[in-house]
């Protein structure tokens, strides 16, 4: 509420409504890439390419790393509004603003503990 009073600075007589609880929405999904396959010294030649599945350090190779951090914004409608006259003089409500995705917050999450859709293949849950 400061925030919104400190962007839009209020006249005097005029007030800020806002929706709430906000509502979050995925605003960006992040990225996350696993790197590169490195067998571990001890499976270093190609012919021990069958011990790589089962060797925890060979596995271990393979990291997944956070880019971007997956960003969620937490939005309202904000409506700023004033005492105005109707034309017989009567005191009315008169709205001099509204944003209906006024920004109140970014939370950033770990992009691989977002869910979007059903558990699939590739996956990490
Ligand atoms: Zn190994």
């Amino acid at each position: 509420m400061e925030e919104a009073i400190r962007i839009y600075g209020l006249e005097p007589g005029q007030w800020i409504e806002l929706e709430w609880p906000p509502t979050a929405g995925l605003w960006d999904p992040g990225n996350v890439y696993a790197t590169e396959f490195e067998p571990c010294e001890a499976h270093a030649e190609p012919d021990d390419a069958g011990a790589w599945d089962d060797c925890p350090d060979c596995q271990d190779s393979v990291r997944e790393v956070i880019e971007r951090m997956a960003q969620w914004k937490w939005t309202t409608e904000l409506r700023i509004y004033q005492i105005g006259f109707d034309a017989g003089g009567n005191e009315r409500d008169e709205e001099v603003y509204s944003d209906n995705a006024f920004e109140v917050a970014i939370i950033e999450q770990d992009p691989r503990e977002i869910l979007i859709g059903s558990p699939g293949e590739g996956r990490q849950w």
